[in-house]
């Protein structure tokens, strides 16, 4: 159990700085530890990526993006026509230094220390989530079938075995099923699809903005406030504190949590050192009359999507993009999509909405979380790229224990922002 310092015990008034999953979970984490928290958006809670996220908590997704096999898979997945992968090539120049390191985080020694750092918060992931969603009144938006994956042929089925061994490794859950199982399982899946797996405790979050919106709910009701505003001109190191702008006017606080996901480098400017963080694009396309078709999410292994039945109807979501915070959506990345889940599910009706968010990733996909080196009274929590529904309960918890002063309940290394020094 945290024990916090008498130092800490002084220093009580905290902003937490992005009302997405991963700060809100914060927000609640640091309000049951004693802290008085004041969150702030610029939006309302669950607008960034929280909102349109594929809604899998996906307790055996240790494995990253960027593993060997990508660098000899990257030109197919680049240029070959059905793709999930793709760079706006305007972007690229800005990219190129971190594309770069992304890259080098492909070599085997790196993605190892990935698996084990996102495998040690995966297996607490669970329990610090669930406590936050009961709080919050959110069973209800909690669907326990597990997760499955498909595979299009033998030789993808066969190459992703390496990446099953990792995950049961990191003690995920794996069942193998033949063709028939899977049609047993989901009878209006088209049959062409030779193997898949179960993972039999992935479960679903039916509607990711709205147990935000609850968790947030909750928080105000007890004792935390929540302020609608543009954060911006974070104040570089000040002893006593930290100062930025809500819009224009000047706020203080002893600590403030910086959870902006993809934009927490924007917000903080030069109020702190600079962190490799650019985005992976995704998209989502929604067939709001198809919910029925599936029973439970499924992941498209090739395709690098989800096809999820959730709140709002069926929502395929996923792939990656490289292209900044700016481009517009890419309408060639929401026809594949369509097309794959035409493919996989012949029955899908038509498409109700479409929606491109921003996951924010770090290029050796671990998130930052403790405090900044040259702006001790901040403390980072972002860079969940493809997992911050799945790591939001876990960061809260860690980070309420680092901002009161105590020991983290896990090893926190591989995370700490100065990695990148
Ligand atoms: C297509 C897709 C599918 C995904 N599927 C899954 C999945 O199935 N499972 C999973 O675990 N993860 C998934 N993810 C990843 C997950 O959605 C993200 O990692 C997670 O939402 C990040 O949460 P966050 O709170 O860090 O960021 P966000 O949700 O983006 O929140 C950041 C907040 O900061 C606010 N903000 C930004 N700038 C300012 C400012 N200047 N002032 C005030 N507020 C500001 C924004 O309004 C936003 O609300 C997926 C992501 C995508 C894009």
């Amino acid at each position: 159990m945290t024990n916090p310092s008498e130092h800490s015990q002084e220093r009580r008034n905290i902003a937490v700085i992005g009302a997405g999953i991963v700060g809100v979970s914060c927000a609640l984490y640091l309000q049951q530890a004693g802290f008085n928290v004041t969150m702030f958006d610029r939006d309302e809670p669950g607008s960034g990526a929280t909102y349109g996220n594929a809604c899998t908590f996906a307790l055996y997704g240790s494995i990253p993006v960027n593993r060997p096999d990508l660098i000899w898979r990257f030109p197919s997945l680049m240029f070959g026509q059905e793709r999930p992968l793709s760079i706006a090539w305007r972007y690229m120049p800005k990219m190129i230094p971190w594309l770069m390191q992304f890259l080098k985080h492909c070599r085997q020694e790196h993605v190892d220390r990935t698996i084990n750092g996102l495998g040690s918060l995966l297996r607490d992931a669970e329990d610090a989530s669930m406590i936050l969603f009961r709080a919050s009144g959110g069973n209800d938006l909690i669907s326990r079938d597990g997760t499955i994956y498909i595979y299009p042929t033998s030789e993808s089925f066969d190459a992703d075995a390496i990446n099953r061994q990792r995950r049961l490794a990191q003690g995920a859950q794996i069942e193998e099923l033949t063709a028939t199982d899977l049609q047993d399982l989901e009878p209006n899946l088209a049959p062409i699809f030779p193997h898949a797996v179960l993972y039999p405790n992935g479960f679903t979050i039916l509607d990711p903005k709205q147990i935000t919106s609850r968790m947030v709910d909750h928080l105000c009701h007890t004792g935390g406030r929540f302020i609608k505003g543009e954060v911006s001109a974070v104040e570089a190191q000040s002893a006593d504190g930290v100062a930025f702008k809500v819009n224009g006017s000047r706020h203080h606080y002893d600590q403030a949590v910086l959870a902006g996901g993809a934009w927490s480098m924007q917000i903080a400017k030069g109020g702190c050192e600079e962190l490799p963080l650019d985005t992976e694009r995704g998209y989502h396309v929604q067939f709001s009359e198809s919910a029925e078709l599936l029973n439970r999410p499924v992941g498209f292994a090739d395709a690098g999507f989800y096809m999820t039945p959730m709140y709002q109807g069926l929502r395929a979501a996923g792939t990656v993009e490289l292209g900044g915070l700016n481009a517009a959506p890419n309408p060639e990345r929401l026809s594949y999509i369509e097309r794959r889940v035409r493919q996989a599910l012949p029955g899908a009706g038509p498409v109700s909405d479409t929606w491109l968010g921003f996951r924010p990733t770090l290029p050796d996909s671990l998130p930052v979380i403790g405090r900044s080196r040259h702006n001790p009274n901040l403390i980072f929590a972002f860079g969940h790229h493809h997992l911050g529904l799945t790591l939001g309960g876990i960061t809260g918890k860690l980070v309420s224990e680092i901002a009161a002063g105590a020991i983290p309940s896990l090893d926190v290394t591989p995370f700490r922002p100065d990695r990148f020094s």
